[in-house]
Parts: structure tokens; C-alpha cells; sequence
């Protein structure tokens, strides 16, 4: 008789390459450190600086947390009414909008801009996002309390946008300006950076050198954003050089700095763990679908769209139509088919065609949605755990379809490490594009050239950039 000997595990590196601090319980917050071994091991090494920049962070946000004596040092300048330039602790408040990706991308690039500027980063949490994530940083919180916070009202988008202090209106009526004259005595005790995709060019002006001088001189700086601004941060001489060092490879910003800030929940963890192991873990290959309909689309078109997409770029094989008779399929690994969506039209539609066929290939195709919310309800925690769960197990797939414009899709490419075939071009027929990164895409950058004071296409400013591939008014690093 044989006897059966396991082979010996590969080794996984829990800590990804040493972008996870070990100073962490591993019980409180499990994904963490498991997460290496449901995401295939990436080959997009961070650079040896960020670590040592990643590190240095960490020390510099616990030694400035909420309730520390310097923070509280820094909250009592913000009552003052007035900046007296920075202080040793500097703060930069990220504030949501919008869908679960858009706040992911978007809090990424807070925290890089953070980063660059030596600045502490905050979250004024929305109640839909409590219990989603743990925290990123060791031995503290990055979690603003908002109760004894001096400024109200953090949660109004509205109330924001009229806000005195926002940047883009006090240049606008002259109150502040980037001449080197202004005097600390004048400065507000805060900036309001009003960074989402309906702002205008006055807030876009934060992108320029001259600004990013004159709010260096502020402790605190309010920032709401849903954009993935990083590829702007290039184009400011002052942080280019750090971000070279930072990221000797551009296209991973993303994917690396995604997978240090956000990790599940041991609930969320939950969600994803059983639905991975009950219906993917098994396959021999897994394929990522994620279907975001935006605006009127016709569904049978759309859907002969999507597959054909799937088979053309030959992600799922052919189904033989004549309906010839089985072939022996007794063991047949399946693959899986992991489809997100709203509805569950596409999935069903998707299934059938592998029930009702055989494949010409004589591969079984597995068909699988984990939800079907119908709709976008970004204000409830459990519908947002989902979204969580959902782009994560998109993100352990081999390959992945996503729809043009979703940061909910770039969030899963990026975590994945995965360049996607993307549905750019619902109208043609089998136009789906293998993108070139797997980087989000800026939707709303600024259009203004800050060295030559003109307006200017963005993606044209440096060989690194370019359009987006799926949203062609976007930039994006290449
Ligand atoms: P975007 O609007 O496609 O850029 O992505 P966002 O994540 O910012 O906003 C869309 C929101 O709609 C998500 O956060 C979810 O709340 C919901 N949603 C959209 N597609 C899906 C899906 O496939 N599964 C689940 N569970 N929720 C989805």
C-alpha cells in the first residue's frame, strides 16, 4: 500500500513582501494576515524606500493620534481660529463621497498625499463604513472622533461646499493667495479642499506647486474626495522625485498601497472566506465578471456583448451548439465564473447558456453570484459589506472582466494585481480591451498647466501619461 504524504505548503509571505507591519493581533482583524494566501503572490515587489517611508509613517501617526498630547496641542490651534504655520503635528481629514470604490481610490490618495507631506491622516468615518476595515496603522487609529472635532458637520457635502474656508473660493474672491507675501497672521485655522469630480478650476489649483507651498503652512486640511488623484501628483515638481523613489514602479501605486490600507473586517472576512471556499476554492481556474450598468442599455444586446467578450478573448469557451452527446465528465475540475452585479440578468443568462450546452472544449463552466442588491445603497453598512466581499473575491480571480468608468472595478484589478479586459465599447460588437495597467483611472483631472499658466491636456504633460483606456476625458499612470 502507498502512503499519502502532503505535500509540503509553500511558504506564504503573510506580510506581502513587508508592507504589513508585524506589530499587529492577528486575531483582531484576520484578513490581515491570511490574505496572502488567497491572493496569488504579486510580483510587484514594493521598493525598499516605501517600506522605510511606510514605517516611518506609522511611528509619525501614533505618535500624533487622536487624543495624543500633540494632537491635542494641534485640535486647540483649530479652535484659535487661526494657522500660525505648520506644527508638529499636521493632519490631513479625509471626508467620503459616494460608492465604496470611489471612497477607496480616493482615501488612497489621500494617504499618499499625506504621505508626501510628512501630514497624519484622518477618516471621519461614515456610519455605513463602521466595521468594515481594520485599522491600517499599528497600535492606533486612523478614525477621527468626530464628537469633539471643532469643525460640525463634516458629514454634509453641502454645508461643505459653501464652507468659508473652502480652498478654490478663497482664492477665487482673493482672501488667500500663493504670493509668497501672504503672511502666516492671515491664515484660517483650516483649508477645505473640495477634491470631487464636480469642483472647479479654482479647487483644481490645488494640483499646482505654488499651492501645494502655501498648504504646507497648514496644520489642518480637510479633504473630500472620489477620485484617484495620485497621476496629478506626478505633475508637482516637489513631490515627483519622492514618488520615483517611492514607486520605481508607477503602474503598482494602486495595488500596493491598496493592499496596506484595506483590510476586511473579520465579519466582512466572513462573508468572503465562506463563499471562496463553497464555490470558487474548488475550481481549476476562476473568471472575474463585474457588470456596472450605468444609464439605458439593452439588456439582450449588452449581455451577447459581455460573453462575447468572455469568448472572443477566449476567458470561457465555446458552447457546441448541436448539443452533441456528453463526454465522460466524471471529475472534471469545474471553472468558475464569479459574476457581480445589481441584477441578476447577466448571471442568468450566463449560466443558462452552460446548463442548456455543452462546451466545445469539454470544460464544465460553474456560474456564481454572490448578491443581487438591485440597487445602490451606499448609506447602509450591510449592503457596503458586501461591495467589500464582492470586489474582493473579484480579486482573487485568474482573470477579470470590468466595466468602463467603475472604480469598483479598478479597487478589484487592484487589489488582484490583475490587468483586466474591460467592456470600453458597449455599442460595437466584441470590442473589449486588455488594459495596459491595472491603475485606476483619474476621471475629473485638472486641464490647466501650472508651469506655463495655460489651459492644457494633462496626459500630454508627461511621457507616463496617458488617457484612460475606458474613460478617455481620464488620465492615468502607464
Ligand atoms: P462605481 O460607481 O462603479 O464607480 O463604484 P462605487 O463602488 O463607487 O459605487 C457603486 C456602489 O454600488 C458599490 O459600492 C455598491 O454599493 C453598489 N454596487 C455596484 N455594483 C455592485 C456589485 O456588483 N455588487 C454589490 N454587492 N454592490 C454593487
Amino acid at each position: 500500500s502507498t502512503i499519502d504524504v502532503e505535500p509540503p505548503k509553500p511558504t506564504v509571505d503573510k506580510f506581502l513582501g513587508g508592507l504589513l507591519s508585524p506589530n499587529f493581533d492577528e486575531a483582531s482583524c484576520l484578513s490581515r494576515y491570511q490574505s496572502a494566501l488567497f491572493w496569488k503572490s504579486s510580483n510587484h515587489t514594493p521598493s525598499p524606500y516605501l517600506l522605510q517611508r511606510l514605517r516611518s509613517y506609522e511611528s509619525l501617526h501614533k505618535k500624533c493620534a487622536p487624543n495624543t498630547e500633540l494632537y491635542n496641542k494641534s485640535i486647540e490651534q483649530l479652535r484659535s481660529n487661526h494657522s500660525t504655520g505648520p506644527l508638529e503635528c499636521n493632519y490631513v481629514v479625509w471626508m467620503a463621497s459616494d460608492g465604496l470604490g470611489n471612497r477607496m481610490i480616493s482615501l488612497t490618495s489621500a494617504f499618499l498625499y499625506a504621505l508626501l507631506n510628512n501630514k497624519v491622516l484622518l477618516v471621519d468615518l461614515p456610519e455605513d463604513m463602521k466595521g468594515l476595515f481594520c485599522e491600517p496603522f499599528p497600535d492606533t487609529t486612523w478614525v477621527l472622533p468626530s464628537v469633539d472635532f471643532p469643525i460640525k458637520n463634516l458629514k454634509s457635502v453641502w454645508a461643505f461646499e459653501k464652507d468659508p474656508y473652502r480652498y478654490g473660493d478663497m482664492l477665487k474672491n482673493k482672501v488667500l493667495s500663493t504670493d509668497l507675501s501672504t503672511s502666516n497672521a492671515s491664515l484660517p485655522a483650516y483649508l477645505y479642499l473640495h477634491l470631487i469630480h464636480a469642483n472647479d478650476d479654482f479647487d483644481k489649483m490645488f494640483y499646482c506647486e505654488d499651492d501645494q507651498i502655501l498648504l504646507q503652512k497648514f496644520p489642518w486640511l480637510l479633504l473630500r474626495s472620489n477620485q484617484y488623484f495620485v497621476p496629478a501628483l506626478f505633475l508637482i515638481p516637489e513631490f515627483e522625485k519622492e514618488l520615483n523613489l517611492l514607486f520605481p514602479e508607477r503602474t503598482s501605486i494602486f495595488h500596493l498601497l491598496g493592499r496596506y490600507l484595506f483590510h476586511p473586517s473579520n465579519s466582512v472576512w466572513g462573508y468572503i472566506t465562506r463563499y471562496y471556499e463553497a464555490y470558487l476554492a474548488n475550481a481549476k481556474e476562476r473568471l472575474g465578471m463585474q457588470i456596472r450598468i450605468l444609464g439605458n442599455v439593452d439588456f439582450a444586446k449588452h449581455a451577447s456583448y459581455i460573453i462575447n467578450c468572455a469568448l472572443s478573448s477566449k476567458l470561457l469557451p465555446d458552447v457546441d451548439l448541436k448539443d452533441s452527446a456528453p463526454s465522460n465528465l466524471t471529475e472534471v475540475k469545474p471553472k468558475a465564473v464569479l459574476v457581480t452585479s445589481l441584477n441578476s440578468g447577466y448571471f442568468e443568462r450566463l449560466r443558462d447558456m452552460y446548463y442548456e450546452h455543452a462546451t466545445t472544449t469539454g470544460d464544465v463552466i460553474g456560474v456564481y453570484q454572490p448578491s443581487h442588491e438591485e440597487e445602490q445603497h451606499t448609506e447602509k453598512l450591510n449592503h457596503n459589506m458586501k461591495a467589500l466581499a464582492e470586489i474582493y473575491l473579484l480579486s482573487l480571480s485568474d482573470a477579470l472582466i470590468t466595466s468602463r468608468f467603475s472604480t469598483f472595478g479598478y479597487v478589484a484589478q487592484g487589489f488582484g494585481g490583475l490587468r483586466p479586459w474591460l467592456l470600453v465599447r458597449p455599442d460595437a460588437k466584441n470590442v473589449c480591451l486588455h488594459s495596459v495597467t491595472m491603475e485606476p483611472c483619474f476621471h475629473f483631472p485638472p486641464s490647466y498647466d501650472c508651469k506655463a499658466r495655460r489651459k492644457a491636456d494633462l496626459a500630454t504633460l508627461a511621457p507616463f501619461l496617458g488617457h484612460c483606456e475606458d474613460f478617455p476625458n481620464g488620465i492615468k499612470l502607464f
